[in-house]
């Protein structure tokens, strides 16, 4: 068979096989695999790994072989439930040539679907209206996990023979840093000549970037005392609120003076805020009548590609000493700041790889429409390929609107459109065995 032909055959039958694939995001969606839970949601994808007959290599991550590394940081579901259980999966279709390597890789666990009573029905159970399917990780990415099954499946139906392997992966904790996931299956060996991660960017929108995350602590001391004699203490949440404004005029000032265009390429509403500075818990004092000693703020720090891990430490610890120099109490009492938590490094993937340009013309031949480059906004799974094994990576998948929300949902075509990019994508990148 010659490569067009291949291409045109497996478009066809993968329009004509949506029952298929809405059987297997219906069981995927039925397994809660929330982060830390994933075991549950893996014994699908090992089903489906027996039924194609492929050969597969699951494994538990060990923190300590990774614990060197340099995208490594220890997860909050690691602390939680450890590694124990929570299996990664990697099939291998083996080439019969000597072409390029291919991965094509999904995340199994899901975010919860708290308030589940705030949905319009079941989360766990995948609902149809229409066009659209409503479920707990139908876009993110359980169907992009669907997705990969039906184009590799129709890839074997229709007798075509790829040159090179494919990869196809189910990794777990991408919604907490991937760090056992993807980063594990990197260690392991698993490293191909390119790869493409089917998250809900909405084809034929081609995703080659993203930006870092980085968690930090600031500690704020104070003097505890009696309210009545309030005067006498110093409240460490009036201080702490005097630091949080040093944060918010430095984040003003990064967001003007840092530029990120791949990030708002599909969503203009993110244009000036790539680098988002957010306290999101406040920690603090222990009775309403006592002036509070100490507070604790977490935060968060967007990063995008071009700064450094270490510029970007420097920033706020600086905004932080000078708020501090600044206030007599703070000059003499200054705030500590740790960084702990999420750590994931920004990547952005040269625009003239060879699998970007694979991608983004099936993408855009498929759906019929002009595609556009885009980023994600916060850490991707994406940055462990590039970053730390020099591997092009491509994000391209189904729509997904609402992803973690409620009423989470996608499309049938763009799932089928999702399967049809992955297949032919495969079959450009990897070429046809003689
Ligand atoms: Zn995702």
């Amino acid at each position: 068979m010659d490569h067009r032909n291949a291409k045109a055959r497996v478009k066809e039958t993968i329009v004509a096989r949506d029952d298929d694939l809405l059987e297997t995001l219906e069981r995927l969606v039925s397994a809660k695999s929330v982060t830390g839970n994933e075991r549950c949601g893996q014994q699908v994808m090992l089903e489906e790994f027996e039924r194609l007959g492929l050969e597969v290599d699951t494994w538990e991550p060990e923190a300590d072989a990774l614990e060197d590394h340099p995208g490594y940081f220890r997860t909050s579901s690691y602390e939680d439930c450890g590694y124990e259980g929570r299996e990664n999966a990697v099939a291998t279709v083996p080439g019969t040539g000597d072409g390029p390597t291919l991965a094509l890789s999904g995340h199994i666990d899901v975010v919860p679907a708290d308030p589940e009573s705030a949905w319009e029905s079941d989360p766990w159970t995948l609902r149809r209206e229409g066009d659209r399917v409503y479920g707990r990780g139908a876009s993110d990415m359980k169907g992009g996990l669907a997705a990969m099954l039906l184009a590799v499946t129709v890839l074997a139906e229709e007798g075509i023979d790829l040159a090179g392997d494919l990869y196809v992966q189910s990794t777990i904790e991408e919604e907490d840093g991937g760090v056992g996931g993807l980063l594990s299956v990197l260690e392991r060996g698993y490293v191909p000549d390119a790869a493409i991660i089917p998250e809900p960017f909405g084809l034929p929108n081609v995703g080659i970037a993203s930006a870092g995350v980085m968690f930090f602590d600031v500690t704020v001391p104070g003097k505890k005392a009696h309210a009545a004699w309030g005067h006498q203490g110093v409240s460490a949440f009036d201080k702490a609120c005097h630091v949080r404004s040093a944060l918010n005029a430095l984040n003003d000032e990064r967001q003007t003076s840092i530029d990120f265009p791949p990030a708002y390429g599909a969503d203009p509403s993110l244009e000036g805020h790539v680098t988002n500075i957010n306290v999101g818990v406040v920690e603090g004092g222990d009775w309403p009548a006592s002036v509070p000693a100490e507070v604790t703020m977490h935060g968060r720090v967007g990063w995008p590609p071009g700064e450094s891990r270490a510029e970007v430490r420097e920033a706020i610890e600086e905004a932080i000493e000078a708020a501090a120099s600044e206030d007599e109490w703070l000059a003499q009492h200054p705030p500590t700041v740790e960084w702990t938590g999420w750590n994931a490094a920004p990547h952005e993937v040269p625009r003239d790889a060879e699998i970007v340009g694979i991608v983004k013309r099936n993408a855009e031949s498929i759906t019929g429409e002009d595609g556009t480059f885009v980023g994600g906004n916060a850490a991707l799974d994406e940055r462990f390929y590039q970053r730390y094994y020099d591997v092009p990576v491509v994000t391209a998948g189904p729509y997904g609107p609402n992803l973690h929300g409620v009423d989470e949902y996608t499309t049938v075509t763009s799932l089928l459109e999702t399967a049809q990019t992955l297949a032919v994508s495969a079959i450009d990148y990897c070429g046809l065995a003689e």
